[in-house]
């Protein structure tokens, strides 16, 4: 029987306990059991909702931004802001001195998952245009931006390749800055300059791979609030689908006109490019329905054809590793309305 894929984001909310160990309210002498402990149990309750593609729910990363940064000494605290709605703000650190190289690599979370589950395991990494904002403003004597440029494409290209090598069922790019950029810069300039810099490190991959390739793209999704759900879809998508990539992961559940970005996805969409629409809205405590979720993928199979559509969630249920605004308990039952309504739809659509 045709099926309509659906995979998750990634990241689900840490353990009580082990929010508690990294944000210094306990101990954090037996942090690596509690890491053990997260990844186990995150992996069995994601089995547990039937998703056939599971993730490690992010329960080791620092964030989905910042993961590749942990151990490095050439960074200083003072980098650019992004503000969110809430008034709530998260800072990326700058680069004080070349060479710029990974701290981390993403591999290490999809081996360590893939040696507790049989089921597909897929892997999300930060853009390069996320990283880029690293580079301080003023310069590095000694380390153009162009060297840092270089070293960067090469450094993203790594984390990918060793994903894929590594039997990711896909590789996700998280490219959440996308729509922002259109907020920092109406013109899209710089919308157009992130496109072309992660476009740099997609053409380095095989026709074959980029299909295991993806992108993610969002408001943001930080203590329930977004930094940029004001910036009109409309503006933004468009150029998204230039992304050299088989797969894109969209929020949708929460627009406000679903049916109107829903249009614009069906006149940009290309040909070789699968859509997953979120379904199931992160950011609302309240958890849908399966039949609510069937009714959202009846609505985009409207637009979107059939071969095309895929279901996703929102945006990752806590990106951030400190972040306690969504129940653990809440971020599985969502999914398995996601899983469950796409199945609904499934039996609609193809009887
Ligand atoms: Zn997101």
């Amino acid at each position: 029987m045709k099926t309509i894929p659906t995979e998750p984001i990634g990241s689900i909310p840490r353990p009580d306990a082990l929010i508690d160990a990294i944000t210094g309210k306990t101990g954090n002498e037996n942090i690596g059991t509690l890491y053990e402990q997260a990844i186990d149990d995150t992996l069995s309750r994601l089995k547990a909702t039937g998703s056939p593609v599971i993730t490690d729910g992010e329960q080791t990363k620092s964030s989905f931004a910042t993961y590749p940064l942990e151990g490095l000494t050439n960074l200083a605290p003072n980098g650019m802001t992004i503000n969110f709605e809430d008034g709530h703000t998260r800072q990326l650190p700058l680069l004080t001195s070349g060479p710029f190289r990974y701290g981390n690599y993403a591999v290490k979370y999809l081996d360590a998952a893939k040696k507790k589950t049989n089921l597909p395991v897929k892997q999300a990494i930060i853009s390069a245009s996320a990283l880029s904002l690293i580079y301080p403003p003023d310069g590095i004597p000694g380390y153009s931006q162009a060297e840092f440029i270089d070293d960067l494409l090469n450094e993203c290209e790594k984390d990918i390749r060793q994903c894929l090598e590594r039997g990711a069922y896909k590789v996700q790019m998280d490219f959440t800055e996308g729509r922002l950029s259109l907020k920092l810069d109406p013109s899209g300039g710089v919308l157009k300059h992130f496109i072309d810099l992660n476009n740099q490190v997609f053409d380095r991959f095989s026709t074959k791979e980029k299909q295991k390739l993806g992108v993610h793209v969002c408001p943001g999704g930080d203590h329930d609030s977004t930094h940029s759900a004001d910036i009109d879809y409309a503006d933004f998508l468009p150029q998204l689908f230039n992304l050299h990539v088989g797969s894109f992961y969209l929020q949708l559940a929460s627009e406000s006109d679903r049916v109107r970005v829903l249009k614009v996805i069906k006149q940009y969409l290309k040909p070789d490019q699968t859509a997953f629409v979120g379904v199931i809205d992160v950011l609302d405590p309240v958890i849908e329905t399966k039949e609510t979720v069937r009714d959202r993928v009846l609505e985009a199979a409207e637009y979107i054809p059939l071969s095309q559509l895929g279901t996703t969630d929102d945006c990752g249920f806590s990106p951030f590793c400190d972040d306690v605004s969504t129940k653990r308990d809440t971020a599985f039952a969502k999914i398995k309305a996601r899983v469950e309504g796409t199945k609904l739809a499934e039996e609609k659509l193809f009887n």
